[in-house]
């Protein structure tokens, strides 16, 4: 069968993309220039399986036609992960708002239009930033699960960048479920979101680690550069596993009985504390090299406030989602083999 994944040079995406040719899946994927094109397909060796069409926009009205004008008859499976990810903008229509939503809107119109009969299943990779509140994080009493929604709006969100990333993904998500009601006469597939939190891990490619990696990974190529001396921020969140999250995006349209659902894809807390006790006990070569802080206590940090519960996720999925120190350790690996410190 032929699957459409949209953003297919991203950092999830790849895994995805990989995960899919192991399967023998028939792939079309999307990247924004040739550029990216010729290097993708040298990465996956020519895989004879592996097709690329060139997107450079995913907000223009017209982006994905030519995709499903040449492909449309054969398309089964639609996974839509583009979206901008970066907060280091005050651009936040232009750059995170107006992507995030008319990219999602453009790709279902074109199922619609050219593919309305043979799309079967389609997954959007929406995030935890769709179902979180900001200003509620700091909360103890609240709970956010599969049913939560980011209650940010169009014009209260254009803060800064984050406020405006999370909200992006809102729309972005809440746009596809509309779509799927609105038109359910019209179309035949069921839709299907996945829900990553920060999601860490080693990039497919050992070549692809570089200076600045993908925005959540940063978070960790960040704290193996801190000087010494350094402290560890307050920031927390909650992390996932990119290998997790790539098998989320298979079963979300494999699977009869994650149609129609929100598969919020997270594994816990962590804090900057966390994850340097994982770097200064697996990295002798960091010691000393990167900050200590307070061993032990990340707990202090990551445990009052809001928490997130996944529970019906965990059980629809049913496998065992990667832990902290995994996705830290193997993160760190490639970094530290990268750059030749192994
Ligand atoms: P990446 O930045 O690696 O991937 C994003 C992809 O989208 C890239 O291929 C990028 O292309 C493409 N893209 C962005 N804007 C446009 C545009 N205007 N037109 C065409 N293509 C565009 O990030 P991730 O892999 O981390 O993110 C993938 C998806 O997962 C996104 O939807 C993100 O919101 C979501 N997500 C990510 C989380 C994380 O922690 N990583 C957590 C939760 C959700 P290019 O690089 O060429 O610009």
């Amino acid at each position: 069968a032929t699957v459409l994944i949209s953003g297919a040079s991203g950092f999830i995406a790849l895994h995805i993309v990989s995960q899919l040719l192991k399967q023998n899946y028939k792939v079309i994927g999307t990247v924004r220039s040739n550029e990216k094109r010729a290097k993708l397909l040298r990465q996956f060796q020519h895989n004879p399986n592996l097709f690329l069409e060139i997107v450079p926009d995913i907000s223009q009205s017209n982006a994905f036609e030519n995709v499903f004008k040449r492909h449309g008859h054969e398309i089964r499976y639609v996974l839509h992960t583009s979206s901008p990810f970066y907060y280091d903008t005050t651009e936040y229509e232009n750059d995170l708002l107006i992507p995030a939503l008319e990219g999602t809107k453009n790709i279902l119109n074109s199922i619609k239009r050219y593919a309305a009969d043979t799309v079967e299943r389609v997954v959007v990779t929406s995030s935890c930033t769709a179902i979180i509140t900001l200003a509620k994080t700091s909360d103890p009493s609240v709970v956010f699960t599969e049913q939560s929604w980011n209650e940010a709006t169009w014009e209260n969100c254009q803060v800064d960048g984050i406020n405006a990333y999370f909200a992006s993904k809102k729309f972005a998500e809440k746009a596809a479920w509309d779509f799927a009601r609105e038109n359910a006469g019209h179309i035949r597939f069921k839709l299907t979101t996945v829900n990553p939190s920060l999601v860490f891990g080693p990039q497919l490619f050992d070549e692809d680690v570089c200076e600045h990696l993908n925005t959540s990974c940063e978070i960790i190529n960040g704290l193996i550069h801190a000087p010494a001396n350094g402290t560890p921020s307050d920031l927390h969140s909650i992390f996932t596993d990119v290998r997790d999250v790539a098998q989320a995006h298979l079963y979300a349209f494999q699977r009869e009985d994650t149609a129609g659902k929100r598969l919020v894809v997270s594994n816990g807390k962590f804090g900057d504390q966390d994850i340097l006790d994982i770097l200064n006990k697996d990295f002798p070569q960091l010691n000393g090299v990167i900050p200590l802080g307070k061993p032990g206590t990340g707990d202090q940090v990551t445990s009052p406030g809001a928490t997130t519960d996944n529970s019906v996720t965990r059980e629809l999925l049913g496998f065992e989602f990667k832990s902290l120190h995994q996705t830290v350790h193997d993160t760190a690996v490639q970094i530290l083999r990268k750059e030749n410190r192994q």
